[in-house]
């Protein structure tokens, strides 16, 4: 077996190293790497495998054998090329130490900078740059830095004294402090450094090193990067890698600074270099908006050349990568250096802007941009905006960090905000700004608002990373957080006051404003008729008025695929009618009542059909156990007996009846079309009766008759005998001949095990209700899991929700057993799914691959599973679907 390697170098000359080798260097390492590989200036320095971050916790964290060598090796090729050497008192080299796991995470550990420099090494910095106010700024930046990041000493504590210093010399900015001032600085840091640390600063540069490579490798299962690979789905077994880079300084004077940019706006799109950076300054400055940082296009001026080769640099790696980045560069007294790279974060409609831009650039080909949008990120689009009409109390305009709009209750800390949204409250985050620690309240908040931070702020990124509206670094705002509010200008938001935020504008709005549901249209419109040139799998939607199926319709459902009859029966004008016939004592006394329904149903079920104007429309007949639709409660039942004029006692003993012990496992579904058969004779008379007084005006119809919950063939039979005989008798009535299908719900494991021998009792199509069909599977009541199954959750005994995401082990192995028996019986039989997974990209994936006809979900899920179902399709089909496209 070949000695495993643990270090990688980069630097001119000689780089080991490239862009391809993420899961082994992380995104930051793998980019170094290619920059140098490029020719681009990088400074040189090696980076420390992910496999090393995973060997060290399995082996008690302690360094793989040959490791440490394999950094003293590299750290030599670094001094070598660099003709500096690491804690020489002459010629000291410094560097920074970075973690970078293969995805970006900001709820990693922050990068320490000037690690090498100690009480000897800075005469070696002092007398090369013969600034010493430079080299104690560094100093203090580099003690700050490794006692919060490495040690987890409070940064406030040396903010504090660094407050004071400034107020007792009578300065406003950190960069007006004198080399005096900097220097006693960095004796009271030290002082303030033993007093939490209960140590000295080390004056080792190695165990400097050491402690910040523990530290880097600490940081991966530290709380805020488990909270973040939680939410995102991320791995915990990537490991992070640690990047060694040389330090080169962007606080040198006035011919140095530090930026961050796009190669593209992350917010819209625009094809526009977007950045922000500081002249004299360290990288820290400029995401930590603590200075606010002006425009990359500002550097053309003070420094043309560097400026140049920026633009240079940044138009050939987008050549190269072919995609929209994310750049860092440090110009070091005039000359620049490119200290990151890597595919930026960016809005979904900055994704779907620059995908179709770099297609029309001839970049891309169509199906590589339909891939680099993310079927979540679509809900983006579909957030809803504030109605225009809307009467606006503005109160400020902040930076337009991520769009949508957003209304909730202010709250002004991260725990708040998830303590308000448990408690099932709308809120919306306020902060100075946020930092890593927030991403559990910013994930519970509707909407976050920033005083400080620009466009590359800490809060704009993760807000973006999320789809969540954000409006970050409005200066208006002035935060007391003691006191719970906040000021803006002359007015006062104070902890649950509601404030509206529209991330699109940068608007602050004092209340409670209407916003208004979203709309196809424009670019998003002509990207998802791309996405459906690339589909080869139905998409419908779950619609259960009129109304949904035209917002189905909107977002391009190809039909419903589940129209749950129940929710019309509890519409005012008709549960009197429903309460009548479970209170009924007999067959005709059903019968009665339900002929008050049958109109209703019938117009319920002619509206649908008209706005789905000749797409298929499946109809599911009656499915939740009929005291749901009793009240329960004493009082409820009371007024209720009194508005029928019935004994309150006839009330209680019917609910009483009724009552099950576990009603999702009861007398419900088509148990209830088994005893009470005319319920669903007469839905399905009102289903034929509307069908064809539609087709003989003209109207086409696809009527998809189902019957849920069915175990046995025999269940399936009757159903099917039933409404054969009806839906007969009505177009012999009627004199017309609709086409329709019976078919059924596989929702019991019962059924996917006895699928064959439903589709030979004549089920003509499957419809995967994964909803029951996890419960049933998991014998996990889908009403009741939520009290424990986060717990399941975060210990890792279920890798995810199975009610959001398809159990594919399990749920999975049946709904295949479904499709292959049932197809065993019936070639072609159309199988699709109507739980909520259908709306769920990695099992609208998975259903994709088991060969389902169609998914079908909410209306505003449609175009993330037409999106999906495309992913699949071409994750699938590989290139064969481009070059026949
Ligand atoms: C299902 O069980 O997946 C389903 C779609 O039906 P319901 O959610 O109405 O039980
Ligand atoms: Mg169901």
């Amino acid at each position: 077996m070949s000695k495993k390697k643990y270090v990688y170098f980069f630097g001119v000359g000689k780089t080991e190293g490239d862009g391809t080798m993420k899961d082994l260097l992380g995104g930051k390492g793998a980019g170094l790497a290619e920059m140098t590989k490029l020719g681009i200036p990088v400074p040189p320095g090696f980076t420390i495998t992910t496999e090393t971050c995973n060997d060290y916790f399995n082996n008690n964290s302690q360094y793989p054998e040959g490791m440490w060598d394999e950094v003293l090796t590299n750290m030599k090729m670094v001094e070598d090329l660099m003709g500096l050497k690491f804690g020489d008192a002459e010629k000291p080299l410094l560097v920074s130490v970075r973690s970078g796991a293969k995805f970006s995470m900001p709820g990693m550990m922050d990068t320490v900078l000037n690690l090498g420099l100690t009480d000897s090494t800075i005469e070696g910095v002092i007398k090369r740059s013969n600034n010493e106010k430079f080299a104690y700024d560094a100093y203090r930046r580099f003690i700050t830095m490794f006692a919060s990041i490495v040690m987890g000493v409070d940064r406030m504590e040396f903010e504090h004294v660094l407050d004071k210093k400034k107020e007792k010399t009578k300065v406003k900015y950190d960069s007006e402090l004198s080399a005096d001032a900097l220097k006693e600085l960095v004796k009271e840091f030290k002082a303030l450094y033993k007093k939490k640390v209960n140590q000295d600063f080390p004056q080792d540069p190695m165990e400097q090193l050491k402690l910040a490579i523990n530290a880097v490798f600490g940081s991966w299962f530290g709380e805020r990067a488990k909270t973040y690979r939680k939410l995102n789905g991320i791995a915990d077994d990537l490991g992070t890698a640690v990047n060694v880079c040389t330090m080169v300084f962007g606080n040198m004077g006035d011919t140095s600074g530090t930026g961050v940019a796009f190669t593209r706006d992350p917010s819209t799109g625009e094809h526009k270099f977007y950045g922000e950076c500081l002249i004299n300054a360290q990288g820290e400055d400029v995401v930590a908006g603590i200075r606010t940082p002006m425009k990359v296009e500002e550097l053309e001026k003070p420094m043309p050349d560097a400026y140049k080769h920026l633009m240079e640099i940044y138009q050939s790696l987008e050549k190269h990568y072919k995609d929209m980045l994310d750049l860092e560069f440090t110009i070091e007294d005039g000359k620049l250096y490119m200290l990151q790279v890597r595919v930026g974060k960016r809005t979904a409609a900055a994704a779907l802007k620059i995908a179709m831009d770099m297609v029309d650039e001839g970049m891309i080909d169509k199906k590589t941009a339909i891939l680099r949008v993310e079927p979540q990120q679509l809900d983006q689009f579909l957030h809803p905006m504030i109605d225009p009409k809307a009467k606006l109390k503005k109160l400020a305009k902040g930076l337009p960090a991520s769009p949508g709009a957003a209304v909730g209750k202010a709250v002004f800390t991260a725990k708040e905000a998830e303590e308000w949204a448990e408690k099932g409250e709308k809120v919306l985050l306020i902060r100075l700004e946020t930092s890593p620690e927030d991403i559990g309240g910013m994930h519970a908040a509707k909407g976050i608002l920033t005083a400080r931070g620009g466009m590359t702020s800490h809060a704009a990124v993760v807000a973006r990373g999320m789809g969540k509206p954000c409006v970050a670094g409005c200066g208006d705002l002035v935060i007391d957080a003691k006191k719970k509010t906040c000021t803006v200008k002359e007015d006062v938001i104070k902890e649950g006051d509601w404030v509206t935020i529209n991330g699109s504008t940068g608007e602050i709005i004092l209340g409670e404003t209407k916003l208004i549901e979203p709309s196809i249209t424009g670019d998003f419109a002509k990207f998802m008729d791309w996405v459906d040139e690339f589909k080869d799998m139905g998409v419908r939607a779950n619609a259960d008025t009129p109304h949904d199926a035209e917002v189905a319709l909107k977002f391009g459902a190809e039909g419903i695929g589940l129209c749950r009859t129940e929710h019309m029966f509890f519409e005012e004008d008709r549960i009197k009618a429903v309460r009548e016939m479970i209170l009924a004592d007999d067959e005709a006394g059903r019968r009665k009542a339900l002929a008050k329904i049958l109109p209703m149903q019938k117009k319920d079920f002619k509206g649908i059909f008209k706005v789905m104007k000749g797409k298929p429309v499946t109809i599911r007949l009656l499915d939740p156990p009929l005291h749901e639709f009793l009240p329960h409660a004493d009082k409820e039942l009371n007024a209720l007996a009194k508005e029928m004029g019935v004994a309150a006692s006839k009330l209680k003993e019917r609910n009483e009846l009724l009552h099950e012990f576990n009603p999702m496992l009861g007398h419900r579904g088509c148990r209830l079309g088994v005893t009470y058969p005319e319920i669903y004779e007469i839905q399905v008379q009102a289903i034929m009766e509307a069908a064809c007084e539609l087709q003989k005006e003209g109207v086409s119809v696809i009527p998809e008759i189902m019957i849920p919950l069915v175990a046995l063939t025999a269940e399936f039979t009757k159903m099917k005998d039933m409404t054969v005989k009806i839906c007969n008798d009505v177009m012999e009535k009627a004199k017309v001949k609709v086409e329709y299908m019976v078919g059924t719900m596989i929702e019991l494991p019962r059924a996917a095990i006895v699928a064959d021998k439903i589709v030979e009792a004549g089920a003509e199509f499957f419809s995967f209700g994964t909803n029951d069909l996890t419960q049933t599977t998991f014998g996990l009541s889908r009403d009741d899991a939520g009290r424990f199954l986060p717990f399941y959750v975060d210990h890792k005994i279920l890798p995810e929700d199975p009610f959001v995401s398809i159990d594919i082990d399990g749920v999975g192995e049946l709904i295949k057993m479904g499709i292959s028996k049932g197809r065993s019986a019936k070639d072609k039989l159309k199988v699709g799914i109507c739980g909520e997974h259908g709306g769920e990209a990695k099992s609208v994936e998975f259903c994709y691959n088991a060969g389902m006809n169609y998914v079908s979900c909410s209306p505003y899920r449609v175009p993330l599973a037409r999106l999906a179902a495309a992913h699949s399709m071409l994750k699938k089909k590989g290139s064969a679907a481009s070059t026949t496209k």
